[in-house]
């Protein structure tokens, strides 16, 4: 790219959470493969960002690119409304088998976040339809669920956009973020201000929302197993419905298929994106058990309100299929130990830095919290310089590779990482 695209970018384009006026610097990429980003002046960049929790298998990859030049030869898209077609019925069919047995009836949308406004439609329509007025949601301090407003109103309070919206979100329960990390010994007192929450509200509150174990973009907090499993007999005590975001931790990422199984539960409803299409296209899928299924659908308007021009894109199921056929093929079990043993070993010696607050390491995630917030343009000029992408926000400099990363190429990431703090 030369300089004077760059020029337009930056006059013209937003990038994400970015002011038009004084802009981040944006660093050109023109190919992608492996766990490689090319520059446009033919560097290359070690990947330790997966763009966001998708790119699992790396970039470029045969199947997956075989998977969308088939399909696109057949049709890249077609309604979804009266019409199917064999990617999402595959796809599907793999979906239903892969998550746990009550997961059943799938809703196919464009995005993470409106697979989260799905989950909260289908929550309030199944209360709806069970003749209850239960309109608020219970959820978590420091989680993220999306951009879209019903998204953004489950979102932590403080950290997120709610103060930018006053008056115009939404006004759902905010239990104290759990403290006990994965790891640590339990201590009850974690779920006293969810437990008084639900005592006090339950009668309102139509479904719980939360990532499990680990809260992402609200600050990559990896709490306790047992706050979750809490969590779900409270739901199950007050039959509220739970609502598992998995859109980041999804597929593999936390060591287990999903984050839920550390606390061996299921949700009631499942929301699944990002990792979904390999982080080819944007695809989203969310998954409730046939009750709440067939509840909505005795409601009042006989059906699920909801339906996207894109609805079940059969490019991205096709990707998506290739994507999850991959996943079981490969070792990944392995590989995301692996990759967690030598995050260990070379992110946690940092811990004893004075200006770390902490460091943890969950299946091929790796997250250094930082005492002050870091200079993002300056500590990503450090990584490029040194052959490595990795995106720092707010005081966190967090890593999750994807899952083919070779242990030279995780320990070019980490000592970038070492350099940068020291
Ligand atoms: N939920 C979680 C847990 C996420 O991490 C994200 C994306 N960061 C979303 C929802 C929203 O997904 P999308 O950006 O695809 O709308």
């Amino acid at each position: 790219m030369n300089p004077s695209d760059i020029e337009f970018d930056l006059r013209h384009i937003w990038h994400p959470y970015t002011s038009m006026t004084h802009p981040l610097p944006t660093y050109p990429v023109v190919s992608a493969a492996g766990v490689e980003l090319v520059l446009s002046d033919g560097r290359k960049l070690i990947d330790g960002m997966s763009s966001w929790w998708a790119a699992i298998h790396g970039y470029n990859h045969p199947a997956l690119n075989d998977a969308a030049k088939s399909q696109i030869d057949k049709m890249s898209h077609v309604m979804f409304g009266g019409i199917t077609h064999p990617p999402a019925v595959e796809l599907c069919k793999q979906l239903v088998a892969m998550t746990p047995d009550p997961l059943e009836c799938i809703f196919l949308a464009d995005s993470g976040s409106v697979a989260v406004e799905v989950a909260l439609k289908m929550a309030l329509q199944y209360w709806q339809a069970r003749g209850e007025k239960r309109q608020r949601f219970l959820t978590l301090r420091h989680g993220y669920h999306g951009d879209t407003f019903g998204a953004m109103s489950v979102c932590d309070p403080d950290n997120s956009m709610h103060g930018l919206y006053n008056g115009y979100l939404p006004n759902h329960l905010f239990a104290d973020a759990p403290q006990c990390q994965f790891g640590d010994e339990w201590r009850s007192e974690d779920t006293d201000s969810f437990k008084q929450l639900l005592l006090q509200y339950h009668d309102a509150i139509a479904a719980v929302v939360l990532e499990p174990i680990v809260q992402g973009a609200g600050g990559m907090r990896i709490y306790h197993p047992e706050y979750l499993r809490q969590v779900r007999q409270l739901c199950d005590k007050y039959q509220i419905l739970l609502i598992a975001d998995e859109i980041a931790t999804g597929f593999g990422r936390t060591g287990k298929l999903f984050a839920c199984e550390h606390a061996q539960i299921n949700p009631d409803i499942l929301c699944l994106g990002k990792a979904l299409t390999g982080g080819y296209m944007t695809l989203s899928a969310t998954i409730t058990t046939r009750h709440v299924a067939e509840t909505i659908s005795q409601g009042e308007a006989g059906c699920f309100m909801h339906g996207p021009t894109f609805m079940g894109n059969p490019l991205a199921c096709s990707v998506a299929s290739a994507s999850l056929k991959l996943l079981s093929d490969s070792p990944w079990q392995q590989r995301i130990q692996l990759i967690e043993t030598q995050l260990k070993t070379e992110l946690l010696p940092l811990k004893l830095h004075n200006s770390v607050k902490d460091v943890r390491v969950l299946g091929a995630i790796g997250v250094i919290e930082m005492e002050q917030p870091v200079d993002v343009a300056s500590l990503q000029r450090h990584f490029v310089q040194n052959g490595v992408w990795i995106r720092p926000f707010g005081r966190l400099i967090y890593l999750m590779p994807p899952y083919i990363i070779q242990p030279e190429q995780l320990s070019k990431l980490t000592t970038a990482i070492f350099a940068a703090i020291n």
